[in-house]
């Protein structure tokens, strides 16, 4: 019998260090407040926490400690578990964006996540700007939809 996917209890929001000293991080928690952009998959889901933390600057193994962090407070405080979190790369660090093109360390931070048995997504906000400049194909195509 198949076994009941559980319900995500925790979204972890991973911003960039560099793009975060312009970014006061609103339009990623407005995305996730009004269950748009990035997070619009979560709309039929209630009552989950968010908890944004930046990577701690270059390569990002800031992300290491505070995952391990986040992963243990959940349990011990609120009783969540791994497996009812989700961490989201926020558009500043996988998209092309008005900061910068992409993060060069993508593939290095979704490692630390996974090795730690984390479900990893990508995307927050959904720039207005970005897009046309997408559509125009000045920035790189970006997938919201991938899981
Ligand atoms: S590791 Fe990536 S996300 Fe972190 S500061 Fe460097 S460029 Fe930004």
């Amino acid at each position: 019998m198949k076994e009941k996917k559980k319900q995500v209890r925790i979204i972890g929001v991973i911003q960039c260090d560099f793009a975060r000293e312009r970014c006061s991080g609103f339009g990623c928690m407005n995305s996730f407040a009004s269950r748009i952009d990035g997070f619009a998959r979560y709309a039929a889901e209630p009552g989950i926490m968010l908890v944004p933390f930046n990577c701690g600057g270059c390569p990002g193994r800031r992300i290491s400690r505070v995952a391990s962090n986040l992963i243990k407070r959940a349990k011990a405080k609120a009783g969540i578990d791994k497996d009812e979190l989700v961490i989201h790369l926020a558009s500043c660090i996988v998209t092309d964006n008005g900061h910068y093109p992409p993060c060069p360390h993508i593939d290095y931070i979704e490692k630390i996540l996974k090795r730690k048995g984390l479900k990893v997504r990508r995307g927050s906000y959904k720039s207005k700007t970005a897009t046309k400049r997408r559509a125009e194909g000045l920035y790189e195509e970006f997938d919201w939809d991938a899981d």
